[in-house]
């Protein structure tokens, strides 16, 4: 259980960061479910926590500024006092070829997955450091851990996130903090079902176990790794992606 925690999960109010933050909810959580443009859909993540017996809260800011992440941590502390579970989850991708690729669509991703979990984890450190607790959960993504043609961007904000987890991992260890990235494999999200059926079957054929992944399986990962189950597990990524990355 995670009573008397507070958690924050950037990018909770669709797709995985949803399925995290009610998730963490359940288990007893206070959640700061945060979003960037999607105000509706966060408050119905929030609405979903209440209806339930939970507590939630929406807060809006674009972790790809780094001031506004700033502000966005002082005023957590201001209200909790503390904050015990960081889960950066909030991405986009900009796909296309390499040789084609944009300067604005790779710096765009890079800001959003890879500089928005470094600007969180940048303000949250102190609060972590001076608690001598907490867990940071980072998403990655199979790409990050394989590549993938046509995701240079992407792969690398998601590899480079493997990279920031390990690096923070080692830096905070001795205060009792543990950061852990979970790489998900295709799950079922609006990033996903955007695919053509063919593309789709093909992506399918690609996975040991046959299927794509839900949003729920991830969830159950970053649970687990936000437990004390796995008080001892820290600089590791975990890959939730029906065997994928085997
Ligand atoms: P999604 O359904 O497209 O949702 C993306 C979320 O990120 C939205 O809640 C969005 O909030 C938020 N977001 C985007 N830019 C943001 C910003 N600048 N500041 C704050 N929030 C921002 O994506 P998803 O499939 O759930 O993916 C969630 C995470 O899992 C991402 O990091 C993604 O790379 C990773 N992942 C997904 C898959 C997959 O197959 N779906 C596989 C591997 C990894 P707003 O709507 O408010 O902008």
């Amino acid at each position: 259980m995670l009573t008397d925690k507070t958690a924050l999960v950037t990018g909770a109010g669709r797709g995985i960061g949803r399925a995290i933050a009610l998730k963490l909810a359940k288990l007893g959580a206070k959640v700061i479910v945060n979003y960037s443009g999607s105000k509706e859909k966060a408050e119905e993540t929030v609405e979903m926590i209440r209806s339930e017996g939970g507590n939630a809260e929406a807060l809006q800011c674009d972790v790809s500024d780094y001031k506004a992440c700033g502000e966005l941590a002082k005023s957590v502390i201001e209200k909790y006092g503390r904050l015990d579970i960081l889960v950066n989850n909030a991405g986009i991708t900009k796909d296309g070829l390499l040789m084609s690729m944009s300067e604005e669509d790779y710096d765009k991703v890079l800001d959003t997955n890879l500089k928005g979990a470094f600007n969180m984890m940048r303000h949250f450190s102190r609060t972590f450091l001076k608690q001598r607790s907490g867990r940071i959960i980072n998403i990655s993504s199979v790409s990050g851990v394989l590549g993938n043609a046509g995701q240079a961007n992407y792969s690398a904000s998601k590899a480079g996130i493997i990279g920031l987890t390990k690096s923070a991992a080692r830096e905070m260890a001795s205060r009792g903090i543990c950061v852990n990235a979970v790489a998900p494999g295709f799950i079922e999200t609006d990033m996903v079902s955007a695919m053509g059926e063919d593309i789709r079957q093909k992506l399918v054929e690609k996975i040991p176990l046959g299927r794509i992944g839900q949003a729920a399986e991830i969830a159950e990962a970053v649970a687990f790794l936000a437990g004390d189950a796995a008080a001892y597990i820290t600089g590791q990524v975990l890959c939730v992606d029906g065997g994928m990355a085997i």
